[in-house]
């Protein structure tokens, strides 16, 4: 691809640019305490209660020299530093450092995905052709933060969240490392499977008795036995030690759910024009769905009759979907069993509900089938409405008869912005830094 064109918005980035990074700051609250208050550099520092009971919320480097780790009980890390500084916390300082980062963050990526007080995942892809490849950026990203608020933080980067956050833990302190998305198999093989968030002490506990202590030992065991041990995390746990997971940022809790609704001046009457209608919808809202990366895993068609009775149903996929065909399918068949109770509709909508992160194709290959297709051809005809303009192409099955087809390959609806004819609303729509190599 050509850097110097610029991609259409909701054009998918590349996704073996190993562009997903973790950022984490470096013993957070203590470096924040010593950054405050400079003669605490170079020593044993933990943040925490000074009591009997107290626990270490944080330990500087020089103390994790010492053995001192957090959530250990201050007395056993004043044990270990009979020099120990401890520091009470101040929450409501370091929750300010914490905006300042993540505003930092934002002024170089615009996809900043807060998980924590210090951390965040980003998608840096879409910044690199200002910014250039992700390791400029990560760099970028921690000498700022170096030299603006005076913390030090570590990155990692990947083609997958989970592997960024891994690479991150690996690279502490105030380090980097970006692994290449051909490299991230062998990147993972000698790691212990406890590195992957979400496998407790059960899980390794099982995962060793069928002799798995490794993420590479994952690929010599079936898939079916691995999950009899974990459970379906062993979907996970299987693209990760393959190399395949590209699992990218989640999403705001308030993009739960995409949809497009329409009132009409006049009732429709005509069975065939409201399932046209609704087919339409479908496509829009698919649309949707793969412009902000999402599949979805239930659809639900509401309509509202002249008097104001409204039907609202859903139907559950199979497997999550982007698929204008597939969420037509469901949509129209709803519509199929309720057009009897609503012989005059007045208001239709679709949405799609229970949304996830969809993977780089939309939704997983190997679970799609004959899907996959329609998948790749509404991606394309994504394409091309970013670059012809919206409406200007519609699936064969939404024309009228006074509509022309015109075969230059695609289908396109003759007059394109005709508003408020096609069901569509017109405008809706550093210092030490590494590559793996291993
Ligand atoms: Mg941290």
């Amino acid at each position: 691809m050509d850097p110097q064109v610029p991609r259409a918005a909701g054009v998918p980035e590349d996704p073996e640019v190993p562009g997903i990074l973790h950022l984490d700051m470096d013993a957070f609250f203590a470096s924040v305490e010593i950054r405050d208050d400079p003669s605490l550099r170079g020593l044993p520092v933990v943040v925490g209660g000074a009591g009997a009971r107290g626990v270490v919320a944080a330990a500087s480097y020089p103390a994790r020299e010492r053995g001192i780790r957090s959530a250990m009980p201050m007395a056993t890390a004043r044990r270990l530093a009979p020099d120990l500084v401890i520091v009470p916390g101040r929450m409501e300082r370091y929750r300010e450092i914490s905006r300042q980062v993540m505003d930092l963050l934002r002024t170089v990526v615009a996809d900043v995905e807060q998980i924590s007080v210090d951390e965040a995942f980003l998608d840096a892809r879409p910044a690199r052709r200002l910014f250039g490849p992700p390791e400029e950026i990560a760099g970028l990203l921690r000498r700022r933060i170096r030299d603006d608020l005076g913390l030090p933080s570590s990155v990692g980067g990947s083609v997958s969240r989970a592997v960024a956050k891994i690479a991150s833990a690996r690279a502490k302190p105030d380090g980097m490392l970006i692994v290449p998305a051909d490299r991230t198999a062998a990147f993972l093989a000698p790691l212990p499977v406890s590195v992957i968030s979400g496998i407790g002490p059960t899980a390794v506990a099982a995962l060793e008795r069928i002799g798995v202590r490794t993420v590479g030992d994952v690929r010599d065991i079936p898939a079916s036995t691995l999950t009899r041990a974990i459970g379906p995390q062993a979907v996970q746990v299987m693209r990760l030690a393959d190399g395949t997971d590209r699992t990218g940022l989640g999403r705001r809790v308030r993009d739960k759910s995409l949809g497009t609704e329409r009132t009409w001046d006049e009732d429709l009457t005509d069975p065939q024009e409201v399932r046209r209608r609704i087919t339409m919808m479908a496509d829009d809202v698919a649309r949707q769905l793969r412009r902000s990366g999402f599949s979805a895993r239930t659809v639900v068609l509401k309509l509202r009759s002249p008097d104001g009775t409204t039907i609202t149903r859903s139907a559950t996929l199979d497997q999550p979907t982007s698929s204008g065909e597939r969420l037509r399918e469901h949509v129209v068949a709803l519509w199929e069993r309720e057009r009897a109770r609503m012989p005059r509709v007045r208001l239709a909508g679709v949405r799609a509900t229970h949304l996830a992160a969809a993977g780089p194709g939309g939704e997983p290959r190997e679970l799609t089938g004959r899907s996959a297709g329609w998948q790749d051809l509404e991606t394309a005809m994504d394409r091309a409405r970013d670059r012809f303009g919206a409406a200007s192409l519609a699936r064969g099955s939404t024309l009228r008869n006074d509509e022309t087809v015109r075969s230059e390959g695609s289908v396109r609806r003759d007059g394109a912005s005709r508003p408020g004819t096609d069901g569509r609303r017109p405008g809706t729509d550093g210092r030490r830094g590494s590559h793996f190599q291993g």
